[in-house]
């Protein structure tokens, strides 16, 4: 089937960020030297020629931004400083807003005001919260909000719904877009027909790809090693603080101090300890510029590294007021460190950067599924001659 063509795609595209692919003439240097193009994977080159010719329908069914893991060999290769790393990453976050329905990712790509004005809003409606709660709950009068020194125990019976509420909420909703996501891409044109037999063959990848970041490591240079240890090292203090808060939130909901020795405190450690080391890595790389991933940093690239930062930091404190018997201290930096954790939940997993952990992952498994439907076909035709 034809596809027509959309004139305005190219100035929709560069609404989300760099965009250079008309000073591009063609050469295919970058995609010789990208070492996760393939034949059935052509990009960063066709991609960009799919953008400019207006084959929206070619790009919005694509995979292949996410197939690319921002090394940027391709950028320092191209002759004409055509960006085509920049090139790829601005169409992730194009994809990232066709995939969603609120029409936020779009604005939080678009306009760093927008993602810091939707992070405010909703620290102040936590703060909002919190201090409602005191008022009408706790009933703790106005003046004795200073004074009182109430510890964090008086919360907890609250705070567990509270934080089911907030991990639940944004996974819904990036479901929904991942639903999106699957319907854009693999229930329109020809993979409209790939048979659930090979999603089902298939279902190993996404979980491979989720825990391993392999992906990463296909780009061999020595400094990709580097960044795949510390992008991993982030992602595990994610999901063990997402195991301890979700699943084991207890575990600090006790009036007792638990000793040095607990496992309980180690693993909060070990979770803290990946945040803060992950994070200030890609903030340290961001500001020095040296590699070619990190010299086109926008706000919204530091954004993300900040919160991370600041929440582990900002949890520290807590942990640290509390168990030195700094029972006020503790109260008024936990309503800080939920100002900070909350809002990065709410808006960057669904809405912004953070978003990627799922579309990633996921481009990676229908890509597999394709190539194993397609070599399906090739093996039926093979075998019908
Ligand atoms: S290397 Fe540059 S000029 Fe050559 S195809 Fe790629 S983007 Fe275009
Ligand atoms: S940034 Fe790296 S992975 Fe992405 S297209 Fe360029 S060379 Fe390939």
């Amino acid at each position: 089937m034809r596809e027509t063509s959309d004139p305005s795609l190219i100035s929709e595209v560069r609404k989300y960020g760099v965009f250079n692919a008309r000073g591009c003439f063609n050469c295919g240097s970058c995609t010789i030297v990208c070492d996760l193009a393939t034949a059935s994977a052509s990009f960063p080159r066709r991609t960009m020629q799919s953008v400019v010719l207006g084959l929206k329908d070619s790009v919005l069914q694509g995979l292949d931004p996410w197939l690319c893991h921002d090394c940027g060999d391709c950028s320092d290769t191209c002759p004409r400083e055509a960006k085509p790393r920049e090139s790829m990453m601005t169409l992730r976050r194009y994809l990232t807003a066709q995939c969603q329905w609120m029409g936020l990712s779009s604005r939080i790509y678009r306009s760093a005001a927008w993602e810091i004005g939707a992070l405010s809003f909703v620290a102040a409606l936590v703060l909002l919260l919190i201090v409602l709660y005191h008022l009408y709950v706790v009933r703790l009068a106005p003046s004795a909000f200073t004074t009182m020194s109430m510890g964090l125990e008086h919360m907890f019976s609250r705070i567990t719904y509270f934080t089911l509420a907030v991990f639940l909420i944004p996974a819904l909703i990036i479901t929904s877009h991942a639903a999106r996501m699957f319907v854009l891409t693999m229930r329109c044109g020809p993979n409209a027909a790939i048979p659930l037999k090979f999603y089902l063959a298939e279902a190993k990848t996404i979980f491979l790809q989720m825990v391993t970041h392999k992906q990463i490591l296909m780009c061999p240079a020595t400094i990709h090693r580097r960044r795949w240890l510390m992008h991993w090292l982030l992602a595990f203090g994610c999901v063990l603080m997402f195991v301890i808060k979700f699943f084991f939130l207890r575990w600090f909901q006790t009036d007792n101090i638990y000793p040095i020795y607990h496992p309980q405190r180690w693993v909060g450690y070990l979770g803290a300890a990946c945040l803060v080391i992950g994070s200030l890595d890609m903030l340290i790389g961001r500001f020095r510029k040296r590699e070619p991933m990190r010299r086109q940093s926008g706000c919204s690239d530091l954004i993300l590294p900040v919160l991370f930062l600041l929440t582990a930091l900002s949890g520290m404190a807590v942990h640290v007021l509390r168990y030195t018997g700094m029972a006020l201290g503790a109260h008024y930096t936990y309503a800080v460190h939920l100002m900070i954790a909350v809002p990065m939940l709410v808006v960057e997993v669904p809405f912004g950067k953070w978003s990627h952990m799922i579309y990633r992952p996921l481009a990676l498994y229908f890509t597999a599924v394709k190539q194993r439907a397609l070599e399906g076909q090739m093996a039926e035709g093979a075998k019908a001659a």
